[in-house]
């Protein structure tokens, strides 16, 4: 606890060491995190956080590296989480020293993390919701969230963000397989990246014959679609400046407050649920399930009696 309390206290007054220690209590899911979140909590609530997804080869990476780029010349100090909620291997090599990361390995207003899984499903959907407290707290303001496919876990992960990038390519993570995904219902924005193939063009067709189906209502956010050369650079200025735009609709709307709130409600069931779910497997289920075999006991009562505690 004293540690994990220090280490607190270090990071946030900027000691990345200490950061990247107290992300590895949370990857763990140790227990002592519990107090360490209730900590900083009064200094978390103030970065922006943005979530970026796409199948894996579309150019998330490169993009999110130029993004950083462009987003630092603005001033704020940038943290990406690189999440892989598949992966099994542990996180931190991973992503984390990706070569195209090393232009900013130097700038000490850049901190960037990968996180994988542990191994138990739905550890990292647990997990991520307090890394990002942590950064936030630790001054980030803005905070990138990079996923590495597009998956149900994916798609749940980029829902934690404020605005939802979905990043499309010709030739891989093209529109049907996104909208196969369900991600189309929660993109913010659409980067159709590898502008200077030529298939790109029919990405964007493809794209805006999808969306023309749905409705934007009135004061509604009707999502763009911007294509990128991200190793050139090309596109990157819009991208920024449609995010910002983004951010001011959700400021103004009052979405951002709506969007948080179902976030907090999202990670309040799933954690109530993991409870109950932790509570049922140990309470004696074997005991009240053999006496419902043999019928003695009907199913109803004992997952009462379960309940009850
Ligand atoms: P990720 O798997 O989605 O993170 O994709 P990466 O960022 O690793 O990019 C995959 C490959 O596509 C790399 O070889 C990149 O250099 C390349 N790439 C990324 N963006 C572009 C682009 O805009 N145009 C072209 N031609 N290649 C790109």
């Amino acid at each position: 606890m004293a540690k994990t309390q220090s280490d607190l206290d270090r990071a946030l007054n900027g000691d990345t060491r200490a950061l990247a220690r107290l992300l590895s209590a949370v990857e763990d899911e140790s227990p002592r995190v519990r107090e360490v979140i209730k900590d900083l909590l009064p200094r978390t609530g103030h970065a922006r956080i943005i979530g970026l997804t796409g199948a894996p080869g579309v150019g998330k990476s490169t993009l999110t590296a130029a993004l950083v780029g462009a987003f630092r010349a603005a001033g704020p100090r940038v943290a990406v989480l690189a999440v892989d909620p598949t992966s099994p291997f542990t996180g931190g090599a991973l992503l984390g020293d990706r070569i195209r990361m090393q232009e900013h390995a130097t700038d000490e207003a850049v901190f960037i993390r990968s996180m994988a899984s542990r191994g138990h499903l739905g550890g990292l959907a647990a997990a991520t919701p307090q890394a990002i407290r942590v950064l936030d707290a630790a001054g980030f303001e803005l905070i990138i969230i990079e996923t590495v496919g597009v998956g149900q876990a994916e798609v749940a992960i980029a829902s934690l963000a404020d605005s939802v990038v979905v990043l499309l390519a010709p030739g891989m993570g093209d529109a049907v397989q996104a909208a196969k995904a369900g991600i189309l219902e929660v993109a913010d924005l659409f980067i159709v990246n590898k502008a200077d193939k030529p298939d790109a063009q029919q990405v964007v067709r493809d794209l805006r014959g999808m969306l023309a189906l749905g409705t934007t209502e009135p004061g509604g956010w009707k999502p763009p679609i911007i294509t990128t050369t991200a190793t050139t650079g090309e596109g990157l200025p819009e991208v920024v400046t449609r995010l910002d735009a983004h951010w001011d609709w959700l400021a103004e709307s009052g979405e951002l407050k709506r969007r948080r709130h179902a976030r907090a409600r999202e990670e309040i069931t799933a954690l109530a649920f993991a409870a109950l779910r932790n509570r049922v497997t140990r309470g004696g289920v074997d005991e009240l399930a053999a006496r419902v075999a043999d019928g003695t006991l009907d199913p109803f009562q004992a997952a009462e009696d379960i309940l009850d505690g």
